[in-house]
């Protein structure tokens, strides 16, 4: 339905009220008026010319009656015209019909009267008003016609007429009059109507307005309450209503900041969806696993944001049983793989009493366990490994010691042979466990207090590295070149860093060629301190290099046993760094070599 301002209702109403009697009493009045003063004419008519019956009578002798009697009516009637002041014409007939007498005519030139309607009314004894043009003015006029009797004769017939023009004239003045009246009670009644309407109106526009303001949310300005009682208490309940309603906002966007700074907090992802699916809450953790923007994705369906089939089972499961599930999802993150653990229950609503409601939907938990399963499968890669090195020699050693107790013990050159060989196999056994628990020695010290620092040369310990490494060196004919400024100090554990560099040096003389050259270098920039290892052995392909640092790691497993390695060298180094606060780089390139780097705070 259309609606309409109340002001201008209220104002047409009324003018209505007001203007419509006026108009009615108006119209009707004038009305009246009309008649009262054409009675009151007809009236005066009557009057007049019963007045005057008598001295027409007394004209009127019709015994007596001659041209110089007639002359006399006909001048008496023009003077009793003449001092009319209501401009009264005055006729005088003969019962013949033959004008004697007239105020205002020639006689000569008026016609016989007797057809007229009033002098036969009259002739005939009847006395009554009428309104026709006359012939003689040529105007309308209002006639009475009275007879002229003697003794029972009727001698004649007096007519007193007026113009009827001369009554609406008067009629029209007084119309004039009225109407000017009416006009300033109904500008009155115009601008009363204004007032009114504007004052009835006023307060309920600074209401609406008031109340679009708090509808937009601005609860802070309270409508000004006014003096209408009835304006007053809505405008009292409205504002009470509003302080009501700010207080419950402040309380709900208090409570959903806490809620959204609780969810922001953790480190698990939760998102939220309806009964269909839509989303309906996804905390930070959730949208930087998914990959998704949080701000962006409230009212969107689950499958458009986030494209991964086992989600959507997942939450389409939990929906349709009812029940919690749970599932873990593959998401490719470029060439890298996360795994996230999705925990997805029930959502319902809270009821009254913060009891459970209705089922409002499904909420799916997940956490990231990309580098748990990753621990898990170094750990279980770990003891696999170990058991396989430590099985190597073992079975060796068992195998030669068999065999000299099955009787080749006996023979003195076999005898030898194999017991070195056991003692080989012994010293690698020594090797790798003494590797391992220098390994778990250095993760304990790390995790427990750190291991101790203190100021230290760094040439020192490098110096002391070439010199443990020197007679391995110069058995494959390999010079290690040290450069080092003398006066580079830092904060290191000077016994753990020269087995690191050891460990570097060592498989930089393993991994090169005969005679060839190993580069020794330590520098420093603002930030930190390296030390680089640069050989030109085999080098390392590329895929080989994410993994090089992980315990049993070995490129080429049999060359490296073959060398007498125990594939834990480079994962003791990469924990010296670590404990140091720094870090164990790798850069190479297949049979070009290899550059290791130590980076140290600095
Ligand atoms: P290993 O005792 O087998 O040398 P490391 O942990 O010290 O064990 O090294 C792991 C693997 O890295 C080695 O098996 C080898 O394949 C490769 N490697 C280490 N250093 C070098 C190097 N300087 N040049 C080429 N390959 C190397």
């Amino acid at each position: 339905m259309r609606r309409r301002r109340l002001f201008p209702q209220l104002f047409v109403s009324y003018l209505l009220v007001t203007l419509i009697p006026l108009l009615a009493v108006t119209l009707y009045g004038s009305g009246a008026l009309r008649d009262f003063y054409y009675q009151r004419t007809a009236d005066a008519l009557k009057d007049r010319a019963r007045l005057l019956t008598t001295q027409m009578t007394g004209l009127l002798d019709s015994g007596l009656l001659d041209s110089g009697r007639m002359e006399q009516v006909d001048v008496v009637c023009k003077e009793l015209g003449r001092l009319s002041s209501s401009k009264t014409r005055i006729t005088v007939v003969l019962p013949s019909g033959v004008v004697v007498g007239d105020s205002k005519g020639t006689i000569d030139d008026m016609g016989n009267h007797k057809g007229r309607a009033e002098i036969a009314d009259a002739l005939a004894g009847r006395v009554r008003p009428l309104v026709h043009t006359s012939p003689t003015l040529k105007q309308k006029m209002m006639y009475v016609a009275v007879p002229l009797t003697r003794s029972g004769e009727t001698i004649g017939v007096l007519r007193t007429s007026v113009a009827v023009t001369d009554i609406d004239r008067a009629l029209s003045a007084i119309r004039w009059k009225t109407l000017l009246a009416g006009a300033v009670v109904a500008a009155a009644a115009v601008g009363l109507g204004l007032w009114t309407s504007r004052r009835i109106s006023q307060p309920l526009v600074q209401l609406k307005r008031g109340a679009e303001r708090f509808a937009q949310g601005d609860l802070s300005q309270k409508l000004s309450v006014g003096d209408s009682e009835e304006i007053a208490s809505l405008a009292e309940t409205l504002n009470r209503m509003a302080a009501e309603l700010d207080r419950r906002i402040r309380t709900a966007v208090g409570e959903r900041n806490q809620r959204q700074a609780i969810l922001s907090s953790m480190v698990e992802g939760v998102l939220a969806v309806d009964s269909e699916q839509y989303l309906i809450g996804v905390n930070q953790a959730a949208a930087r696993l998914l990959g998704v923007d949080a701000e962006a994705v409230d009212g969107r369906r689950l499958q458009e944001v986030v494209r991964n089939a086992r989600l959507e089972q997942l939450v389409t499961q939990v929906l349709t049983d009812n029940e919690p599930a749970e599932d873990e999802l593959i998401l490719k993150e470029g060439a890298e793989q996360r795994l996230l653990r999705a925990n997805a229950t029930i959502l319902h609503d809270v009821g009254p009493g913060h009891a459970s409601g209705p089922r409002a939907g499904a909420l799916v938990v997940l956490h990231d366990v990309t580098r748990l399963r990753k621990l898990e499968r170094i750990r279980s890669d770990f003891v696999a490994n170990v058991s396989h090195e430590l099985k190597t020699p073992i079975t060796s050693i068992k195998g030669f010691v068999e065999t000299l107790l099955d009787g080749a013990m006996h023979q003195p050159e076999d005898t030898e042979r194999f017991l070195r060989i056991v003692a080989a196999q012994s010293d690698r056994l020594n090797e790798i466990i003494e590797d391992l628990l220098t390994l778990s020695r250095l993760e304990q010290d790390t995790q427990r207090a750190g291991i101790s620092l203190q100021r230290g040369r760094i040439r020192d310990v490098l110096e002391a590295a070439v010199g443990v490494c020197e007679l391995k060196a110069s058995e494959k004919n390999v010079a290690v070149k040290l450069t080092c400024d003398a006066e580079l100090r830092a904060e290191i554990n000077a016994a753990m860093l020269e087995q690191a560099v050891v460990n570097l040096i060592s498989n930089a003389v393993k991994y090169s060629p005969e005679g060839a050259a190993v580069l020794l270098e330590a520098t420093a920039d603002l930030s930190e301190l390296v030390i680089r290892v640069r050989d030109h052995g085999c080098g390392i392909g590329l895929e080989h290099l994410p993994r090089l640092f992980e315990r049993f790691y070995r490129v080429d497993k049999a060359r490296s046993r073959k060398l007498g390695g125990t594939g834990l060298g480079l994962a003791i180094v990469k924990h010296i760094a670590q404990a140091h606060g720094g870090s164990a780089t790798v850069e190479s390139t297949p049979d070009e070599g290899s550059v290791f780097s130590l980076h140290l705070p600095w």
